[in-house]
């Protein structure tokens, strides 16, 4: 399950962070410290998702600067140098002002009764990123966890477009004189406000109380997608203006105060998602129509626009009606078509592309296809892959269709058009970056979790068992060698040493024939390396027994060229000798998820103007 802080905020640790406060809180909270030079704080940013705001003291003034998180993930203030993460930025402008009035010399440390304020997003991103892949993408129970798990950075973005519906300051669509109404009613201090709908044009109006009058404001939308009043400060989101126009008039007659509350929608209950453009049956989305109050509607951006994410794929969903039907364990020979093509072979003979005609449709699938000359032992094999296979049910495993006995005994199995792992990445350096392996390999650790927790240990876990969907959504493949462990063991002893990959072997594998989780571990850092030197071959032209030695001496690969530092770190730690010392999968998934999240670009396209300063 999910924790509850599941998008970790970079700069939570940090004690002279607050979170989402406004520019006069942080002034006070600087006034109360004692305002020496360079005193400062830093705070969430109002205008842009996953931006700060460092708050300085100089010469008895206050100077706000605007962190932006960039798209590769990095942070800066304009003008200013990158930075991995808010922490070292900080650190770097302690020791050099590089353009600020002066260096970061006293954090203004939070007291222990100030908790780190939660942005208004903060709040409801977790209920609306479950409800949105539930009615976006159909999917229910752990399918839907893991799509959240995975996505969550880019489904932030997709979901902080609606977020205002949530708001209780959000009236849907009503005219003018009902919005004017409800601001009559009941008290009508100024500040008053409320957010509608515009009827005729489709864009938002804002209602203000001041003096006992209504006034109305039309809310602007630009070509860009940014909303702002008119010539004032623009943002990606409805709730970033409001909360920006509770700090600024920016034009208004007041500042916004006290919001009308809109009492005639259950905001906890799910919204309605009419994907008129979406038929049911299908998975695959080309547009995502979600309507805003009545009948107005925003697209969220579809996958021609944005990067196709895993649950755009057929692929990701369950495609069994009933996992425990036994009988599904067999396909019949005319319901497959197979194709000349091959899409890869093996010691047991070639995996071939097809096509498996059910009553749902027609799905392209791969089929392993045993050669009619292998004997009996190769076909007992390919029964107990199959028998593993039809066990495991994962977005982020291949998943068995079934087994059809024919002119050959064929193992039938979903798609991974875009084939092995390190093929893809040696013949695609330029298009794939450190990001997308990232992600990827994050995959991966969420279908080895998985595996571990059911018991099962894989033990040919490498980039070339892990098979790609598309350049955003990788799949565990190839359980030639796997094993189901007993519910009281936690290794399986083979009896003797087979054609074994040493290469991705620990040490207790070599040594003892063990195989547990925590082997399969070892091989997941090694599948590491392979996917962050874009498929490179490991221990160079090394040949097994020397990479015994070359371990048990205490030595380890280098770090690939532009490996993140925080994943090589996680690559030694799989390959820590002892397994009782290495990390399992739930510790290994949970870094890759916290260095996944740390780096995805949770910003919307940047804004045009700023409510903090730039660098001089
Ligand atoms: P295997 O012996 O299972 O590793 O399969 C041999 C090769 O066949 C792989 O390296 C892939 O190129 C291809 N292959 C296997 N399974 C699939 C699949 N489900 N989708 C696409 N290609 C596959």
């Amino acid at each position: 399950m999910l924790s509850t802080n599941m998008t970790t905020d970079p700069a939570a640790d940090l004690p002279f962070y607050y979170g989402s406060i406004s520019r006069s809180d942080a002034e006070e909270y600087l006034k109360l410290a004692g305002m020496a030079d360079g005193l400062f704080l830093l705070r969430q940013c109002l205008r842009s998702l996953g931006g700060y705001v460092l708050s300085v003291v100089w010469n008895v003034e206050f100077h706000h600067y605007s962190v932006e998180k960039q798209l590769i993930g990095t942070y800066c203030i304009a003008g200013g140098k990158s930075h991995c993460g808010p922490a070292e930025l900080c650190e770097f402008y302690s020791k050099d002002p590089d353009g600020l009035v002066c260096t970061l010399r006293k954090p203004c440390l939070r007291s222990p009764d100030v908790p780190i304020k939660a942005g208004v997003f903060d709040n409801l991103r977790e209920n609306m990123l479950r409800e949105y892949v539930r009615q976006a993408w159909n999917l229910e129970g752990e399918a839907m966890e893991q799509a959240v798990i995975s996505q969550a950075p880019q489904l932030e973005k997709l979901i902080a477009t609606t977020a205002h519906e949530k708001m209780t300051w959000y009236h849907g669509k009503i005219p003018r004189q009902e919005g004017e109404r409800r601001l009559y009613s009941g008290a009508q201090p100024d500040g008053k406000f409320l957010i509608r709908d515009r009827e005729e044009s489709g864009t938002f109006a804002l209602s203000l109380m001041y003096g006992k009058t209504a006034y109305h404001y039309q809310i602007l939308h630009d070509k860009s997608g940014k909303y702002s009043m008119p010539e004032g400060t623009k943002f990606d989101t409805v709730w970033q203006l409001v909360e920006y126009l509770k700090m600024k008039p920016d034009g208004l007659v007041t500042v916004l105060r006290e919001p009308c509350v809109n009492n005639t929608t259950k905001r906890n209950a799910p919204r309605c998602v009419n994907f008129r453009n979406v038929p049911c049956s299908t998975k695959v989305k080309p547009f995502l129509t979600v309507p805003l109050g009545g009948s107005k509607e925003v697209t969220a951006s579809p996958p021609t626009e944005r990067q196709m994410l895993p649950m755009d794929c057929n692929e990701f969903a369950n495609p069994y009606h009933d996992p425990n039907d036994l009988k599904k364990f067999f396909i019949n020979r005319d319901q497959l078509m197979i194709d000349e093509v091959e899409l890869g072979s093996g010691n047991f003979g070639c995996v071939k592309k097809g096509v498996f005609k059910t009553q749902k449709g027609h799905t392209d699938v791969a089929i392993k296809v045993l050669k009619s000359e292998n004997e009996k032992l190769v076909k007992e094999e390919m029964m107990r892959e199959a028998e593993i296979m039809h066990q495991l049910s994962n977005p982020y495993i291949v998943r068995m269709l079934g087994l059809c006995e024919a002119e050959s005994l064929m193992l039938v199995m979903e798609m991974a058009a875009a084939g092995p792992l390190n093929k893809f990445l040696s013949t695609k350096k330029d298009t794939v970056t450190m990001e997308n392996i990232v992600g990827l390999m994050h995959q991966v650790s969420m279908g080895m979790k998985y595996l571990e927790e059911k018991n099962f240990v894989h033990r040919d876990l490498a980039a070339r068992n892990v098979l790609l969907v598309n350049q955003q959504f990788a799949k565990i493949s190839d359980f030639g060698l796997s094993k189901a462990l007993g519910a009281d063991d936690s290794y399986y002893k083979a009896r003797t040493a087979g054609k074994w990959p040493l290469k991705w072997y620990a040490p207790e594998c070599m040594n003892f024939h063990k195989f547990s989780s925590k082997s399969d571990v070892w091989s997941f850092g090694i599948t590491m390396w392979e996917a962050f030197s874009y498929g490179g071959k490991p221990y160079k032209k090394m040949k097994g027994p020397e990479v015994i030695s070359f371990i048990a001496n205490g030595n380890r690969m280098e770090c690939p060229p532009g490996c993140p530092d925080r994943m090589y770190a996680l690559m030694k730690d799989c390959w820590t000798y002892k397994h009782e010392d290495r990390p399992g999968f739930v510790k290994v998934e949970e870094r890759m998820r916290a260095f996944h999240y740390s780096i995805s670009n949770k910003t919307l396209p940047e804004g045009t103007a700023d409510i903090a300063e730039p660098l001089k």
